[in-house]
């Protein structure tokens, strides 16, 4: 027995060094299924491909596709089969974008400014990275987890939020929260891209270097496109030279070009040039076209535990509990820093008063303090009409008119009502674009009218 106890101990030790060094890579906890990505990732992609102008030059995606296939063969999925798809489209713009489920674009700019084969294989490493480590949806999984307050545990254990979840998300066209890595999933893309390159024999600096030329480039011009979906981290070039090292070092024999990628070059360098305004949406920040439509006049019905209300019921309801969410479709929309903003609809929330609740100034000094807290998160939002007194469900509240900016663009009005609960600070924040604030009006008021508290 204490032999083999031995020989299992030294084997154990002697283990790291048979494996490779190599940083171990696996996509984070998510929301969505691998199956949810490529459902998700079909439906933007069909969007994306009606929007952005094609090269229309079938040799360039067969090109493409043959590329990215030697890449995909050394790209570890976990056993997932995505249906990966590789097009090319005419933008001069430096950029390439992939979809969760691997629905990959590549701009003609970005094959122009490659200096050979493997700088163009190393960026579409990058983004096959991003697909394998399921980045997209787990952005969005982050992005709604902040902003609506989807109680993370209620989900895991209640099922179809993934499901509610493409539905919304299905609506931002490419460039919508599925695009906007942060800056650790970019370094992550970065290692895998690294290693993918290594394994299928192109020269694993070529990533590094193509960022290094394109940093030196943006001192000149403005940066790229691609440096705003995929935000440059610290010490980029450093940490993929790192993970070369780890590799075993730069091997001897790298394929770093091809005959055939200079011909596609010369290919793509012919293809007319498209005007910047006849480009609707270049994977940069797409919003959906118009206002959602109007608030219905049948209502749905939401129990709380401290109060019950009626909404329009062509709006959804997101969230649970404490902290809910109702907005039309398309109501909630990407702000700055790839999250979701509500741009039309209605946050109801429950949250603690602070100090005595059944002192006298309890509901001003909470309603204070709750102004403070959004101007914390919104630091645009400024008071228009101070709190007045108003009644809802018969108990005393205030009314506060605030002012912010809206994440559909321009001005947002926003109507604040406060009441002391025995949960807590009760508060109704509705909100619509100043421009389009009259056509809610009405649904608020009966929003706020429909409100019953249970005890
Ligand atoms: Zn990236």
């Amino acid at each position: 027995m204490r032999k083999t106890a031995f020989f299992a101990s030294a084997l154990l030790l002697g283990a790291p060094l048979a494996l490779a060094q190599r940083t171990q890579l696996k996509p984070a906890w998510n929301l969505f299924s691998p199956q949810d990505d490529i459902k998700l990732g079909k439906e933007v992609a069909a969007d994306a491909k009606q929007q952005l102008p094609s090269c229309n030059a079938p040799k360039v995606d067969a090109y493409l596709t043959d590329l990215g296939k030697k890449l995909i063969m050394k790209l570890p999925t976990g056993g997932v089969q995505y249906p990966f798809e590789f097009h090319c489209v005419n933008d001069k713009e430096i950029n390439a974008f992939a979809l969760p489920g691997g629905f990959v674009f590549v701009n003609r700019g970005l094959i122009e400014a490659s200096n050979n084969e493997s700088q163009l294989a190393g960026v579409i490493a990058h983004e096959l990275s991003h697909v394998a480590l399921r980045h997209g949806t787990s952005e969005a999984t982050k992005a709604k987890a902040a902003q609506l307050g989807v109680d993370v545990i209620d989900t895991l254990l209640g099922g179809n939020a993934g499901g509610a979840l493409i539905t919304e998300l299905g609506r931002f066209s490419a460039g919508g929260v599925l695009l906007r890595y942060s800056r650790a999933s970019e370094t992550q893309a970065d290692i895998l891209g690294t290693q993918v390159l290594y394994d299928s024999g192109y020269d694993p600096r070529a990533l590094a270097q193509f960022f290094e030329k394109m940093d030196a480039e943006s001192q000149e011009n403005s940066p790229p496109e691609f440096f705003s979906d995929h935000p440059s981290p610290e010490r980029r070039v450093e940490r993929v030279e790192q993970e070369i090292v780890k590799l075993g070092g730069e091997p001897k024999k790298v394929k770093r070009d091809s005959l055939e990628f200079e011909a596609i070059k010369k290919e793509v360098a012919a293809l007319p040039v498209l005007k910047k305004e006849t480009l609707t949406a270049s994977g940069g920040s797409a919003r959906p076209a118009g206002p959602p439509p109007g608030p219905s006049a049948k209502y749905a019905e939401y129990q709380a535990s401290a109060y019950t209300v009626k909404y329009p019921d062509n709006w959804k309801k997101y969230g649970e509990k404490d902290d809910v969410s109702f907005a039309p479709d398309g109501g909630v929309m990407e702000i700055e820093g790839g999250h979701a903003g509500l741009a039309y609809g209605i946050v109801v929330s429950v949250t603690k008063v602070p100090g005595d609740a059944t002192a006298d100034k309890a509901l001003d000094t909470a309603t204070q303090q709750f102004i403070m807290d959004m101007q914390k998160d919104n630091p645009k939002m400024k008071v228009e009409r101070q709190p007045g007194g108003v009644r809802v469900n018969g108990q005393p509240g205030l009314s506060t008119y605030l002012s912010n900016e809206s994440p559909a663009g321009g001005e947002e009005t926003d109507w604040l009502i406060t009441v002391i609960r025995p949960e807590g600070l009760v508060s109704f924040v509705c909100a619509a674009p100043a421009r389009d604030y009259e056509n809610y009006d009405k649904a608020f008021a009966a929003f706020l009218d429909s409100v019953k508290f249970t005890r």
